[in-house]
């Protein structure tokens, strides 16, 4: 297969408008494909590495990035109504992910309700296995189409297959940089059922519908999150600990107010509580800020720098692992200049 000369490949091309943290970084190959056939050609341009990209809400680049950023702009949405059980959809991965669920809703195929108001594309909601008020990607996940950089051949893995797990998938481990999602398949269950389960949502009662589900989950995101349009920020930056009993039983003593949830065996911890009784909302390292609603948000007040956040990041680790002894794990993704890195790895220099 030959490369597709017809497309424009950018140089030092700067990502600010691509992340939704917004800090200046430059790729020395930027490419937008819309096909299918387009991915597999830029697949062949000769580059050190490669990073596919979405819509850049949940990266940090630490680093301009010396390789080619292919932006994955595939859209269509085809639906299967035949079965009696569930409405299938197969959509492209390039597909906006809340304008998607506006559009099931609107056309009457319920499920996707809780997932509302999520940033970015429907590609990368199987990487970690997106999740809000109770229900995750992988609940509705029939399939997922992955193209294999090397053989160019696309795969269709089955739930199973992905390893789904908490913010995790096969997608950030095995598979990391040598697959390429390009459809998602969506698996809506009939008849539907309300997942009101969670905080706010519970006081809809039995008899709600999934809009009035969507309306709450939007209400309830925009009061507490911070419009990436308006104010910077890679949503949720720390992943909630798990933490095995012993360790829990351990820190339980010296805190025994702790906010924790059941997780299998284990004890999820809240990252944004813990960040929280450090009195960190509002702390600030050049333009970069704990959010002053939200503990488990960095912002940038508009003059952040990767730097500034990388620092403010690492303070917050700190403290909390000197207050409560748990490690913050990232959820945001690093990027550095050779490909992914940690805050671990950053700050070491
Ligand atoms: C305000 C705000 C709120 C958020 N709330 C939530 C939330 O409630 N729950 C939640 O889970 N997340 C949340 N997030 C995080 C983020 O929106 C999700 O992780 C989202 O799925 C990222 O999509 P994206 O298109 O922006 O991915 P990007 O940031 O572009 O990419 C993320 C990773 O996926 C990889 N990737 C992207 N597309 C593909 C593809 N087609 N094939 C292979 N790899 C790919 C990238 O290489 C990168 O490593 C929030 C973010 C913000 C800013």
């Amino acid at each position: 297969m030959s490369v597709n000369y017809f497309m424009q490949i950018l140089k030092n091309h700067n990502l600010k408008p691509y992340t939704s943290f917004g800090v200046d970084a430059y790729a020395s190959q930027f490419i937008t494909v819309t096909t299918l056939s387009e991915l597999k050609s830029a697949l062949q341009i000769s580059a050190p590495q490669r990073l596919i990209l979405g819509g850049g809400s949940n990266l940090l680049f630490c680093d301009d990035f010396d390789g080619l950023v292919i932006r994955i702009c595939l859209t269509g949405i085809t639906v299967n109504e035949a079965a009696e059980d569930a409405v299938y959809l197969h959509v492209a991965a390039g597909e906006n992910w809340h304008e998607f669920v506006q559009w099931t809703l609107a056309q009457g195929y319920d499920g996707l309700e809780n997932l509302a108001l999520i940033p970015g594309v429907v590609g990368a909601a199987p990487v970690q296995n997106i999740g809000a008020y109770g229900v995750e990607l992988k609940d509705v996940c029939d399939y997922v189409d992955v193209l294999d950089i090397d053989t160019l051949m696309v795969r269709r893995y089955t739930p199973a297959d992905c390893q789904f797990g908490y913010r995790d998938s096969i997608f950030k481990g095995e598979l990391k940089d040598s697959a390429v999602i390009t459809a998602v398949g969506i698996k809506l269950h009939k008849p539907w059922i309300a997942k009101i389960n969670y905080g706010p949502l519970a006081s809809l009662g039995d008899k709600t519908s999934a809009l009035a589900i969507f309306k709450q989950v939007c209400l309830t995101r925009q009061q507490k999150l911070p419009d990436p349009n308006k104010l910077g920020n890679a949503g949720s930056f720390f992943k909630n600990p798990i933490i095995n009993k012993t360790q829990f039983n351990a820190i339980a003593v010296l805190h025994p107010n702790i906010l924790h949830y059941p997780a299998g065996g284990d004890i999820k911890l809240a990252a944004g509580w813990l960040i929280d009784q450090c009195a960190l909302k509002g702390y600030q390292q050049g333009g970069a800020q704990v959010h002053t609603e939200q503990a488990l948000v960095i912002v940038n007040t508009g003059t952040a720098t990767a730097a500034d956040i990388v620092a403010l990041a690492k303070h917050i680790q700190t403290t909390v692992q000197t207050r409560f002894g748990v490690e913050l794990q990232h959820e945001v993704r690093f990027m550095g200049r050779d490909g992914e890195t940690s805050l671990a790895e950053v700050c070491r220099g």
